[in-house]
This record gives structure tokens, C-alpha cells and sequence, in this order.
């Protein structure tokens, strides 16, 4: 017995929260969820990664719908969205996963939740709105929120993050983005392609800065293709509110000031971690906008006290808080002293082409001092990829001087679920050699994995010693057409 209440307390019922209310519950550990919304799943569920990926979905497929004669089909007229229907759809899909993720399902699987906002008293002990309730260890999964920096008149204008994006009763007719990440990215092409007139606002010489400039700029100029404008290299100078258009001025590369007006402003400028209120500081536990001071065993100062998922300010993905979920469930329920490793973490960013990527791309390879080759294949040369109209793209893999895959980025068709061979792959240590003798099924967008890692391969076997050799033991004659 240990004289509290639970055996481990969770603050946030999103994704790395419910990872180890699950895990804890399923070991036995008596489990606290506390959430301070009305419903669990957070902001992956709820105003993330599920409804943007509905939103992106309908827009390709009225993207499609438009654009029939490019596949020999005759050109229909396709009548205006109801962005009503879209926002209800969207809803359908959120309430069929929010079954998963609902407060039966857990209170089956053994955890308690209580719905509210917690605040700690002690180390072990938080208030919830008047009760008091205590745990052995406790986690803080409350996730984060867009960030909005100081920009004059922001404030006094009306502006969308991505918890509005899913709801209107009406397409707005154009639209600001302020930043260009990944959420700028495929909100600006969803939006575009339902029919709003969308500038997208960038600080620096490129969208998604994390990425390699090629393979971002693939992206962006699909983007500009399908109406997307850009504004790279500018700073923001002030947002005012104009009534029924709002007006937000930038500073050009040229140093010159640029008004421009949009129905509506997004702003997806980064994210902000959400300790606000939790009374951290009353326990002493550091933390700053991006998230919480952690070991690499996502303990906080006090060794019970973790943090999990996109609090951590590491890599803010679902997947990313299931894995940290993972972590803490072993260091705190196991015992088993577990340290968080990101070198093959993957994400993707889910325009159209994709944009996946795991391990080191060249920006990170140049950065890191890390000597490197790269191979690369273009999806012009996939078959399925011209059978399906999709000519755009290619596949980058780095290896190190000793030929081990150090990185694969794919820009093209499905990239993220291309990219699941190459996570195994590197989490399981398999040799470019052993891809590229693996049979691919015919004609798939997955065989351009099978090709780069055959082309390093062919460079090797096809060499001018190798054939020096076969032709010395074997008595190979040699070309017999074109030149000797
Ligand atoms: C538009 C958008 C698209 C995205 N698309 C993807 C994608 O395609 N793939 C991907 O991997 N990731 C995506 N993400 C990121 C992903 O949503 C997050 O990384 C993920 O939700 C983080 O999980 P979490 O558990 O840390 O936080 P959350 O899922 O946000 O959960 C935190 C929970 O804590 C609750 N909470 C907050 N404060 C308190 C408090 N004081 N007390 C109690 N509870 C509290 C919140 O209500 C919430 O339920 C997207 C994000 C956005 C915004």
C-alpha cells in the first residue's frame, strides 16, 4: 500500500495521456485520467490530425472531380462546396474513432476519469476543482496550443487557429496563413483546392524549414500550381481588423511595407506547450514555451513527476506522444529504466505530393558535420506513379561513408506509408542490399524503395572491377552492340 489515492495520475487524455492510462491500467496500476475538456482524444482526435486529414481528403477528391479530362475523362461542372457538409463529415469521422477513445472504453480497461481543471498542491497531489486527490507518480500529457506571437493588432483582429479550422457554415472566400509548417502547408492546399483564395506568409527563403530546400520547394511549387500564393522572406509588421475582410501588412524582401486582405487569418506559427495553470512553479518544476525541462527518461526535476507528448517540445506528433506514452508507462509502472531515442522517429507531412521523412536529411547531415552520399530516384521512372498520373517527386536515401542508410526522405504519392518500409528497415538494421533483393510487388509506388537502394547497389556490382574480374575467371567477352 502506498497511502494514495492512485498508483499513477495522468493530466491530458489526448494521445501520449490515453498511451499510458492504457498501458498502466492493462499492468494493473491503479489509473487516474484527468481531462479538462468535455471529451477525451485531445487535439489529435479533435481539432488535429483527424479532421485535417478528413479536410484533406475531400479536398483531393474535389481536386479530382475537377480535374477529370487530365485522366481522359469528360469535364463535368462541379458546383461550389457546402463547407456545412464537409464540417459534418468531418464530425462523423471524429465521433466514430471518439468511440475508441471514449470514457467507457477506459473506465473498462480500468481507469478512472475525472473531467476538470487540475492544478498541483503538492508534489503528489493535485486540486480538482476542489478535490484533492494524490498518486504515486504523475505524468503531464496536456499537449500544446498554436502559438501567437506579438504581432501589433493581432490581438484586436479576429484570427483562426487550427481548433477553428473544422466548423464554419460557409467556405471562406479567402484566407491568410501566417507561417508555413507543416499544419500552413496542408491547410493552404486543402483550402485552395475547396475554392479559397489562400497567401500563405513566410519568414525565411523556404516553406517547411525543417525539410531539405529541394524537396520543400517540390511541395510548394505544386502548391503555387494549384493557386497557393506565397510571400517568402518577409517579416509580419500588424493585423488589423477591416469588418468584414481583415488586413494584415508585411515587410517585402525589397524592405518595402505590403498590405494584404483576407476574409480570414490563420495563424500557424509554431505551438506552445499548455503548463500554464498547472501551478508548476509552486512545485518547482521548470518549463518554458516549448515545453518542460526532462531527462532523457521524460522524468522533471521530481523523479515521479514525467512528461509526455507534444509537452515535451521535442517532436509534436501523435505517434511521437504514443512512443513517449510508451517510455514513461516503463520507467514508471515497469521499472525498466527506458531513455527516449528519436534517431529514426519519422513524420510526414500530408500534402499533395507527401513529404515523409526518418533519420538525417542532407540540412541535418551538413549541420551534424556528417559526411554522407545520396542516392535518389524520381517517381517520373516509377510505372504506377505515370499510371496514376503522378509525375512529381523523388527519393532521397543518405548513407554514411561505410554505406549504412543514415536518412530517407520521399517527396510524392502516399510518401508516409512509403516511407513504413524504411522504418522497419532501420529500426530492424536491414542493408540497402537486402531491399533491393527483396521482391516488390508489380507495378507499385513501393518499388522506387526497392530502386534506390538497387541503383547504390548496382554501383557496386556493375563496376569496372567486378567486370574485370568476371571476364579474368569466367572468359566474358564483353559488349556485343555499340561501342567496345
Ligand atoms: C492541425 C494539426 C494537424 C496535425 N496533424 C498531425 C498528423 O497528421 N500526424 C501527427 O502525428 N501529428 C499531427 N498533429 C500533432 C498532434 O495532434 C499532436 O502531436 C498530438 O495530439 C500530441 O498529443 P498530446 O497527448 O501531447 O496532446 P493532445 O492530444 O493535445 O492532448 C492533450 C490533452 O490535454 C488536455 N489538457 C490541456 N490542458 C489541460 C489541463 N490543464 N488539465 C487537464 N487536461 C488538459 C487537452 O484538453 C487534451 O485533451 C497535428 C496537429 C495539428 C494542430
Amino acid at each position: 500500500m502506498t497511502g494514495y489515492d492512485y498508483d499513477i495520475g495522468i493530466l491530458g487524455g489526448g494521445s501520449a495521456g490515453l498511451t499510458v492510462a492504457a498501458g498502466a491500467a492493462q499492468l494493473g496500476a491503479r489509473t487516474l485520467l484527468v481531462e479538462k475538456e468535455e471529451a477525451l482524444g485531445g487535439d489529435c482526435l479533435h481539432y488535429g490530425c483527424v479532421p485535417s486529414k478528413t479536410l484533406i481528403h475531400t479536398a483531393h477528391v474535389y481536386h479530382l472531380m475537377k480535374n477529370g479530362p487530365k485522366f481522359g475523362l469528360p469535364s463535368v461542372e462541379v458546383k461550389p462546396v457546402d463547407f456545412r457538409e464537409v464540417a459534418q463529415r468531418i464530425q462523423s469521422v471524429i465521433r466514430t474513432i471518439q468511440k475508441h477513445d471514449s470514457e467507457e472504453r477506459f473506465c473498462g480497461l480500468g481507469v478512472k476519469v475525472e473531467l476538470g481543471a487540475p492544478l498541483f498542491r503538492d508534489e503528489h497531489t493535485i486540486d480538482l476543482e476542489g478535490k484533492f486527490l494524490s498518486a504515486k507518480n504523475w505524468v503531464i500529457a496536456t499537449g500544446s496550443s498554436a502559438a501567437i506571437p506579438p504581432i501589433p493588432g493581432l490581438e484586436q483582429t479576429p484570427y483562426l487557429t487550427n481548433r477553428d479550422l473544422y466548423s464554419f457554415d460557409r467556405l471562406p472566400a479567402s484566407m491568410i496563413i501566417l507561417g508555413a509548417g507543416p499544419i500552413a502547408a496542408e491547410m493552404a492546399q486543402a483550402f485552395c483546392r475547396l475554392g479559397t483564395r489562400v497567401s500563405v506568409i513566410q519568414r525565411s527563403g523556404q516553406i517547411l524549414s525543417n525539410e531539405d530546400k529541394d524537396t520543400a520547394d517540390g511541395v510548394m511549387q505544386v502548391l503555387e500550381t494549384e493557386g497557393v500564393q506565397f510571400h517568402l522572406n518577409t517579416a509580419i509588421l500588424s493585423a488589423k481588423d477591416l469588418g468584414t475582410k481583415r488586413e494584415v501588412v508585411i515587410q517585402t524582401k525589397g524592405g518595402e511595407p505590403l498590405p494584404l486582405k483576407a476574409e480570414t487569418i490563420l495563424v500557424a506559427l509554431g505551438r506552445e506547450a499548455n503548463l500554464k495553470g498547472l501551478n508548476l512553479e509552486g512545485i518547482g518544476i521548470p518549463y518554458d514555451a516549448k515545453g518542460l525541462t526532462l531527462d532523457a527518461r521524460l522524468r522533471t526535476v521530481h523523479k515521479h513527476i514525467y512528461g509526455a507528448g507534444d509537452v515535451t517540445g521535442t517532436f509534436q506528433f501523435t505517434h511521437a506522444a504514443g512512443y513517449e506514452g510508451s517510455i514513461v508507462v516503463s520507467n514508471a509502472i515497469f521499472h525498466l529504466p527506458r531513455k527516449a531515442d528519436y534517431t529514426y522517429l519519422p513524420w510526414c507531412t500530408y500534402t499533395h505530393p507527401e513529404l515523409a521523412s526518418i533519420g538525417m536529411n542532407e540540412k541535418q547531415a551538413k549541420a551534424a558535420g556528417v559526411e554522407y552520399d545520396l542516392w535518389v530516384e524520381e517517381f517520373k521512372d516509377n510505372d504506377r506513379s505515370l499510371a496514376e498520373g503522378e509525375q512529381v517527386g523523388r527519393i532521397k536515401m543518405l548513407l554514411d561513408k561505410k554505406g549504412k542508410p543514415i536518412g530517407v526522405q520521399i517527396l510524392g504519392p502516399r510518401a508516409g506509408d512509403l516511407l513504413s518500409e524504411w522504418v522497419a528497415a532501420f529500426n530492424g538494421g536491414i542493408k540497402p542490399m537486402t531491399l533491393a533483393a527483396a521482391v516488390h510487388p508489380y507495378p507499385t509506388l513501393g518499388e522506387i524503395n526497392k530502386k534506390v537502394a538497387g541503383t547504390y547497389l548496382s554501383s557496386k556490382i556493375f563496376s569496372d572491377r567486378v567486370k574485370k574480374g568476371l571476364r579474368f575467371f569466367f572468359h566474358l567477352r564483353g559488349r556485343a552492340c555499340g561501342p567496345a
